[in-house]
């Protein structure tokens, strides 16, 4: 009997010990699972999507769990972090970045947000000079242009340009300009450039002063040479910047231009520091003058101009060297047109608009260049054509000129 009685008694030890064996499995998977744990993050909604600008744009956000994979019981929601901004004012492609931390464990994702105006408007493409303009051959043009768009501002590096002038040829010419903005809005402009033989010399009494500060320098040869070609004179506030350059104010001197002072150093610091440290500049560089022209000059112009501020570390400075010029007799000039090469452009065409258009508002133009810049150089041909085109005549400076004085100012 105890046999019979036994055999149900083994089958009970068995199930308790497999229920225990589980359970302590179980038990080992769950204090280890709990460091294999995984940390993951999902997107609520697309990982790229459109807006239209002006729309309200919102977040899905995105969810991270901590689990194994294996007990979602065990899973756990972690905290999401969002960091990036969707700019519904602005196109644009904006991206927002998603990050989850839990213990030294850390996931991100990325969702990206396209912006599109709803614009019809189209780009407008500015051509300097306008639409149809008339060159002549063999003289140097720089075609110039602008596009801006409503929505995204300054495009002219978009612009796309077909056609060619040939300078050599006389002729009419087409040139076309495109340029499309980020909603595809495209503009087309077309130029006519004629190209003419030869240019006509009317005088009057319009008086334009080239004058030229800071060189002579690398460009001031060429410069002489175009001057030479229309027998055009000027005038040359000289500097000692490029000694190596010096040749060339004699040949200013020689060549019936008018050579003024305007620094040896041109070094604003040292020369406004005081009065006698302005007049030893400035006599050093006279005696340049005199080595190379054989000549003294009464001409002159303060760096800067008269008007300057830079100066104004030395309070006053500007008003008795002024009166001190006035004083030792030299006479000093500024200009009332600004070519704007000495900081505004580094383009010869925007030199050529800002000549021009300064000129044609006053009888006497006194226009500050500089020979030391080669775009400046190169503006000066069509300078010269407009003018002698437009009925100016170019003239030298002397003593009884219009000085065009600005207003002292320190
Ligand atoms: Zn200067």
């Amino acid at each position: 009997m105890s046999r019979l009685t036994n055999v149900p008694k083994r089958k009970l030890t068995i199930v308790v010990v497999v229920c225990m064996l589980i359970a302590l499995i179980a038990g080992i998977i769950l204090v280890l699972g709990g460091n294999s744990r995984k940390l993951s993050i999902k997107l609520n909604g697309e990982k790229s999507l459109k807006v239209k600008a002006e729309q309200v744009y919102k977040d899905k956000g995105a969810t991270a769990t901590l689990g194994d994979g294996w007990f979602k019981f065990q899973d756990k929601e972690v905290s999401v972090k969002a960091k990036g901004h969707v700019d519904t004012h602005k196109a644009g492609v904006y991206e927002i970045i998603y990050t989850a931390k839990c213990g030294n464990k850390k996931v991100s994702t990325t969702r990206k947000v396209k912006v599109l105006y709803d614009d019809k408007e189209p780009p407008v493409i500015t051509l300097d000079g306008g639409e149809n303009i008339t060159v002549y051959q063999n003289i140097g043009w720089n075609d110039s242009y602008t596009a801006t768009d409503n929505r995204d501002g300054d495009i002219t590096k978009k612009v796309k340009v077909s056609g060619k002038v040939n300078m050599k040829k006389p002729g009419t010419y087409k040139i076309k300009y495109s340029v499309s903005d980020s909603s595809e809005n495209k503009t087309t402009v077309t130029r006519t450039v004629t190209v003419k033989e030869k240019l006509e010399n009317v005088p009057t009494e319009k008086v334009i002063y080239l004058t030229f500060d800071d060189g002579p320098g690398p460009y001031t040869d060429k410069l002489l040479d175009i001057l030479k070609k229309y027998n055009v004179k000027a005038s040359f506030f000289v500097t000692n910047l490029r000694s190596d350059f010096q040749g060339d104010i004699a040949r200013e001197a020689k060549e019936g231009h008018t050579v003024g002072v305007h620094s040896y150093s041109h070094d604003y610091k040292k020369i406004y520091a005081s009065e006698q440290a302005y007049w030893d500049d400035f006599d050093a560089m006279e005696n340049v003058i005199v080595a190379q022209t054989g000549q003294s000059t009464r001409l002159m112009r303060f760096p800067g101009g008269s008007s300057n501020m830079v100066s104004k570390f030395n309070r006053g400075v500007m008003g008795r060297l002024t009166a001190q010029a006035d004083q030792k007799g030299y006479i000093y000039f500024d200009w009332n047109v600004s070519s704007g090469d000495a900081g505004g452009t580094t383009n010869s065409n925007v030199v050529y608009q800002n000549v021009i258009n300064g000129v044609k508002s006053h009888n006497q133009s006194v226009v500050l260049c500089h020979d030391v810049k080669g775009y400046t150089v190169d503006a000066i041909e069509p300078i010269i054509v407009w003018g002698l085109q437009n009925g100016y005549s170019f003239e030298p400076l002397n003593e009884a000129s219009f000085t065009a004085h600005h207003h002292v100012q320190n």
